[in-house]
């Protein structure tokens, strides 16, 4: 393996297999009994939104193959963080925000999304259902009342409207249908409840934030004096 200019890998923003450039780099020659191992690490940064990402490949002496040329090639293993999924389910660009809202509701989501990255969908619904759980009682649903309570107390507060009641019903459904009866949802349907639930979370406890900042800024109306004849 050696190292070049630019490799292909996946940019959370631009999609997969796109041209980075390589930033930093760091080569390991490892022996393991009679297995050589080789590992490469490389900093990444994306040549069209200089996003960076960190990729590892790695190589050993007892994997390989013939090439079409037929030599003998080392079999490279390329991981990467963060890791894009080629389903769409990165994590939304608002994510890391939520951090100064609420630890507790950033770790939640973040762990949500980790799972629906992996491919794991039965968790993903059962965090989305915890999402809303916990948002809830950051609106001022108390944490004792049942699921029904909160979707309730957040349309008495004016947090959610009608609609988006019944959708938030939906989530909490899907999520109790995958602890109690391991109902794993389909990729259409994990989308439904991932859109949902970002809505959700979006609304009330990022761009609410946002509002209020840009209002703080707006200059007050000027107050009209007596006319002067
Ligand atoms: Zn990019």
């Amino acid at each position: 393996m050696s190292s070049a200019d630019r490799l292909r890998a996946d940019c959370p923003e631009c999609g997969t297999h796109k041209w980075l450039y390589v930033k930093a780099t760091y080569d390991q020659a490892l022996k393991f009994e009679q297995t050589d191992i080789y590992i490469n690490h490389f900093i990444l940064e994306c040549a069209g939104c200089e996003s960076v990402v960190y990729v590892r490949r790695s190589a050993d002496s007892e994997f390989f193959y013939i090439s079409a040329d037929g030599e003998q090639e080392l079999e490279v293993t390329q991981i990467q963080f963060p890791k894009v999924s080629p389903d769409g389910h990165e994590s939304p660009k608002w994510l890391p925000e939520l951090l100064y809202v609420d630890k507790t509701l950033f770790k939640v989501t973040t762990q949500t999304y980790d799972a629906l990255s992996a491919g794991s969908l039965l968790f993903a619904s059962v965090g989305f259902r915890t999402i809303f759980d916990y948002g809830s009682t950051l609106l001022g649903a108390d944490s004792s009342l049942s699921f029904s309570g909160k979707l309730s107390k957040l349309v008495s507060l004016g947090k959610i409207g009608a609609e988006e009641k019944i959708n938030l019903e939906t989530v909490v459904e899907a999520g109790n249908a995958s602890i109690h009866r391991a109902w794993q949802p389909k990729g259409d349907d994990i989308r439904v409840l991932r859109n949902v639930s970002d809505a959700f979370v979006y609304r009330n406890f990022i761009l609410n934030r946002d509002v209020l900042g840009i209002s703080k800024k707006i200059p007050p109306k000027k107050r009209l004096g007596p006319l002067s004849s």
